[in-house]
């Protein structure tokens, strides 16, 4: 997006771009000092409370100590998160519009017409190959290329594949080609790599680590979270329904994947079911590409891109199809009618075209609070864009609510919830929310639209449950390089030095190619570590799989977020859209509003608020909803 686009998106009252917390001088260097004091100082107030919390007896002073930790805890987790963006946003949004072959300075000011020199030397060198092989003509083949991706958008370059509408063969070789090699750019990883190394060290300075890191946001201390990530692409429940799910939405890929099985076995997977994944264990690797083209072809989409009339139309059918389904996503009271949908990106080159949250800023700066704003792909497909859009609208109506609960006194006279507890709500909760929403809305597509109900189970179907199981690739490539470059600071290695970030390179990208074909062998082209590796979002993939990193205490299945089960046992596996919808949607939202009081995601955090839903009678949470103005149309 460029600097206007941005202005002109961000422009509305309701929606301004996301602003720290913190002033902002101008002077880095200065705002940099600003944080080092301010952090360390959480740092060790946080560390004085965990002392403190160790040597108070039993009692109400080791409730009180518990409390100040919590508290301590809370307010550092904030800090690191609002101190990043805006020291090191820059230098990150720079480099992964480099990464896209994007030349940042062109799309700030919106004259992009092509990709940067490496993406088009990139184009012309596969064109040459290409032709080489194939024997065609390079300028044609070339020419192709720039065509399918509207112009040499890599962004694109997956979108004609995965939809069957790349053509012959050599075109899609062509664009695997393209965006393998761009994304996996060994030059731009390193330096995505030094940049990562900064942001550590930054928190090094402050006094934290990754294990606090970790432990600020609920998760395991990082060793552990590595092995319980594992545990979980490896579980052979999860295993089983993944392969169940690839069984039923892409037969051809499947009974493909089993070729080198003897015959007998083969039928009967065929036929039959699967009984254990062990049954699988010797399936060749299964590609990414085909298996997607495969099920789209299915689901019967178009082999193009929409067109721009299609585009127009899907986003209000679709977006108008969402408040219907829950209504509380068009709040008019907090947000104006042009952020109730997720907002298009432009569709010119050079706007980044996956989606991705923004947050912005609600009202006046006294009132303010942040929401996610969602911006999605415009080319992306019904289905997926449905469970997105369930998925960032889930994000805002929970800072929605937050903040009403902020704002809101009780019969009492007391706030529901104290002044910071929705900023300070951690982003596994909020991603646990958010999955639940979305999770449910693809079951609704699919039974209602669609006539299609997906299997019960965890899952919807295949392509979500791949979505969060790469989720745990991604985990482990983040988590693998900050501790290999903490293990540099710790050796004294303060500044990254090409070495060392050449030999974490090394290291960790073929692990990173490895880890996707453990389990269940799928040739994914995500599958790089540049695209695997995330500055901002230190844990970003864990986030999403939170719930599946807990010590595993059932036997009878791949483990469903006990917030989930609560509510399928309340109201039905239909909950979103079942005769107890209403009731049901009334406790989720009196739900949102009650995660700012278990903000941290601790696995006790997390039962408190699956209890919340258990215990909480529908028509106390109609009268909590009124009480905080919320009006019945939106309920
Ligand atoms: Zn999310």
């Amino acid at each position: 997006m460029s600097d206007a686009e941005k202005q002109e998106t961000f422009s509305t009252p309701e929606r301004k771009p996301y602003e720290t917390l913190l002033e902002e001088p101008m002077d880095r260097v200065a705002l940099l000092k600003q944080y080092l004091t301010i952090g360390s100082y959480l740092v060790k107030d946080y560390q004085d409370a965990l002392d403190d919390q160790e040597r108070a007896p039993a009692g109400p002073k080791k409730e009180t100590a518990k409390k100040r930790v919590n508290n301590t805890k809370k307010h550092l987790r904030t800090f690191e998160e609002h101190s990043i963006h805006p020291i090191f946003g820059p230098l990150m949004d720079d480099l992964n519009d480099r990464l896209w072959g994007i030349d940042p300075k062109m799309r700030k000011a919106g004259t992009i017409t092509g990709p940067d020199q490496r993406v088009t030397q990139l184009i012309a060198q596969i064109a040459d190959e290409v032709a080489m092989t194939e024997g065609n003509n390079a300028k044609e083949v070339e020419e192709a290329i720039y065509n399918i991706t509207k112009g040499g958008d890599v962004q694109l370059a997956m979108r004609p594949l995965l939809h069957g509408y790349a053509g012959e063969p050599y075109l899609r070789r062509a664009l695997i080609s393209l965006f393998e090699r761009t994304t996996g750019d060994r030059t731009l990883t390193e330096e995505k790599i030094k940049n990562v190394w900064l942001i550590e060290l930054y928190l090094r300075k402050l006094g934290s680590s990754l294990n606090i890191g970790y432990e600020l946001n609920g998760l395991p201390p990082a060793d552990e979270a590595e092995a319980r990530i594992n545990a979980f692409t490896r579980n052979p429940q999860e295993l089983l329904e993944v392969w169940r799910h690839i069984r039923r939405d892409a037969p051809t890929t499947f009974a493909k994947a089993l070729k080198q099985l003897p015959e007998a076995a083969r039928q009967k997977l065929i036929d039959q079911d699967i009984d254990s994944p062990d049954e699988l264990i010797d399936a060749t690797q299964i590609d990414y590409e085909d298996l997607v083209l495969e099920i789209n072809q299915r689901l019967g989409l178009p082999g193009r891109l929409p067109t721009d009339e299609e585009i127009e139309a899907r986003q209000s059918d679709l977006g108008e199809k969402w408040q219907e389904v829950m209504p509380s996503a068009g709040f008019k009271e907090e947000a104006s009618s042009k952020e109730i949908s997720a907002v298009w990106m432009p569709k010119g080159i050079g706007s980044s075209r996956r989606q991705f949250n923004c947050h912005y800023r609600s009202g006046n700066r006294d009132e303010s609070h942040t929401v996610s704003d969602s911006i999605l792909n415009p080319y992306e497909e019904d289905e997926r864009y449905w469970r997105v859009q369930a998925h960032e609208l889930t994000h805002k109506t929970h800072d929605v609510m937050l903040h009403k609960g902020e704002h809101t006194r009780d019969a009492k006279g007391e706030l529901y919830l104290q002044p910071g507890s929705g900023n300070a709500v951690a982003h596994s909760i909020r991603e646990t929310l958010a999955m639940l929403v979305d999770n449910a809305a693809l079951r609704y597509y699919k039974t209602v639209v669609k006539k299609t109900p997906p299997q019960s189970g965890k899952y919807p179907d295949t392509k979500y449950a791949l979505t969060i199981r790469v989720q745990g690739m991604y985990g482990l490539g983040q988590l693998w390089t900050r501790q290999r470059i903490n293990e540099f600071i710790d050796a004294d290695s303060a500044v990254p030095t090409v070495d060392a970030v050449a030999a974490i390179y090394d290291d960790i990208a073929p692990r990173l190619r490895k880890a996707h074909e453990d389990g269940i062998n799928i040739k994914h082209y995500r599958s790089v570590l540049a695209t695997n590796l995330w500055e901002y979002g230190r844990y970003d993939g864990i986030n999403y799989i939170s719930n599946d990193l807990k010590i595993d205490t059932e036997t009878d299945g791949p483990q469903i977020n006990p917030i989930r089960r609560a509510f399928e046992k309340q109201f039905g596996e239909d909950w979103l859209w079942g005769e107890k919808a209403k009731e049901a949607r009334a406790v989720l939202l009196c739900l949102y509003v009650e995660t700012g009081k278990h903000p941290q995601g601790t696995d006790e955090d997390i039962e408190q608020l699956a209890q919340f839903v258990q215990t909480t009678k529908p028509e106390a949470a109609l009268e909590k909803l009124q009480a905080l103005g919320i009006a019945d149309e939106y309920i």
